[in-house]
């Protein structure tokens, strides 16, 4: 895996131009190895033309290349267990939440993670996430414990150590078996610590970061946090997406009852079958890094559109060889736009996502998504024939 090594050591981690030879390299690394080493995928695979010749092929230019490279629906990691190294290999399985009871398993190999150690160091020091002052953490979200595996959970955890951590306090506490919401213990955590000297963190879900806030403004609470204080956001906005106005409420909320300005909130994006870390820009826009690649591709077609199209959102990274995610397609709406547009300086594309598949709101699309679905299911019921 010279290639992916390579990759992730790139020293400018925006620099997408620069890098498109080595992606590709990679890609065709990656894709070869989970090819060989993973049954599912290559009768995939094969079953769409995309044989060993294509998949060595170097005739095509890289944007040629990911446009034929065959996807996998996020979905059918739900559905299906696929690895291309044994089990016993493997070092972390994080798993996403699954609503209908259905949830990926996801397996990481130790390249893979050293990968994503260098990426998170790379691009959390271009946004001044590390720090060695000693902060206090108020997860907006799950308290770990053993029998939740999830890798919102995970990266919620692992954001508390970008410094060093005085204590935690999770907004979601579990007992007796389930987990509830306490905005009574969580508010007043935030009003004690505003009158110490220690910078405050925020980690977790928008949803419950805007419930908490408002809470505060219903019960006429406003702090002024000590400076160096931070609202990290993860796990997606699902109800807030698409309006823009909502996100810009959001910043004023945070300002008014916490004194945090829109320049200390973070967000990131990113998708247990895609473990890269979208890191938002000081504008709040996800640039595209180095490390992946992604396509819109046409609700219909699925062939790739032009920048400032909106269509299904499909994310590739060769990061991983213990799975075969190099190519996924999300069920995420969204649009590519020229990194000159942002004004932030960074020169790489930027995604932005509009919102979910969903059927009553955008039927063709959930019929492409589904159709994806399908297919690739029927190609996989094959693999189990003898
Ligand atoms: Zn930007």
């Amino acid at each position: 895996m010279k290639y992916r090594r390579r990759l992730f050591s790139a020293k400018s981690p925006y620099d997408t131009n620069g890098t498109e030879e080595l992606f590709l390299r990679a890609v065709r690394e990656n894709c070869l190895f989970h090819y060989t080493n993973c049954p599912e995928y290559r009768k995939l695979l094969d079953g769409l033309g995309f044989g060993e010749r294509e998949i060595v092929s170097d005739s095509l230019p890289l944007s040629e290349y990911l446009a034929r490279l065959p996807f996998i629906p996020t979905l059918l990691f739900k559905r299906r267990r696929m690895f291309s190294v044994p089990r016993h290999r493997m070092f972390v399985k994080a798993t996403s939440s699954g609503t209908s009871g259905r949830f990926s398993e996801i397996g990481f190999d130790a390249g893979g993670l050293l990968c994503g150690l260098k990426m998170v160091l790379r691009l959390g020091r271009q946004r001044g996430l590390f720090s060695l002052r000693p902060c206090r953490y108020i997860v907006t979200g799950y308290q770990p414990h053993r029998g939740n595996r999830t890798a919102v959970t995970k990266t919620a955890f692992g954001a508390t150590l970008f410094t060093p951590c005085i204590s935690r306090k999770y907004v979601l506490k579990y007992a007796n078996g389930k987990y509830s919401p306490d905005f009574d213990g969580t508010v007043e955590a935030v009003v004690r610590y505003s009158k110490k000297r220690a910078p405050v963190r925020f980690m977790g879900f928008p949803a419950y970061m805007y419930f908490l806030m408002r809470e505060m403004e219903r019960r006429g609470v406003s702090v002024r946090l000590p400076k160096g204080s931070k609202i990290m956001l993860g796990g997606g906005w699902k109800q807030f997406y698409a309006e823009q106005a909502d996100k810009d409420a959001f910043y004023r909320l945070a300002e008014k009852v916490l004194g945090v300005s829109d320049k200390d909130v973070v967000e990131f994006y990113g998708a247990v079958e895609h473990p890269i870390m979208y890191t938002d820009c000081p504008n709040h826009r996800f640039h595209i890094p180095v490390y992946s690649r992604v396509l819109i591709r046409d609700c219909d077609t699925l062939e790739p559109l032009p920048p400032g199209e909106t269509g299904l959102v499909n994310l590739i990274t060769p990061m991983i060889c213990a799975t075969p995610i190099l190519s996924v397609m999300t069920d995420d709406l969204g649009v590519l736009r020229d990194g000159a547009e942002c004004g932030c300086g960074i020169r790489s594309p930027y995604l932005e996502i509009i919102g979910r598949v969903a059927p009553d709101s955008i039927k063709t699309c959930a019929a492409g998504a589904s159709e994806i679905l399908s297919e690739s299911i029927s190609a996989l019921k094959g693999a189990d024939q003898p």
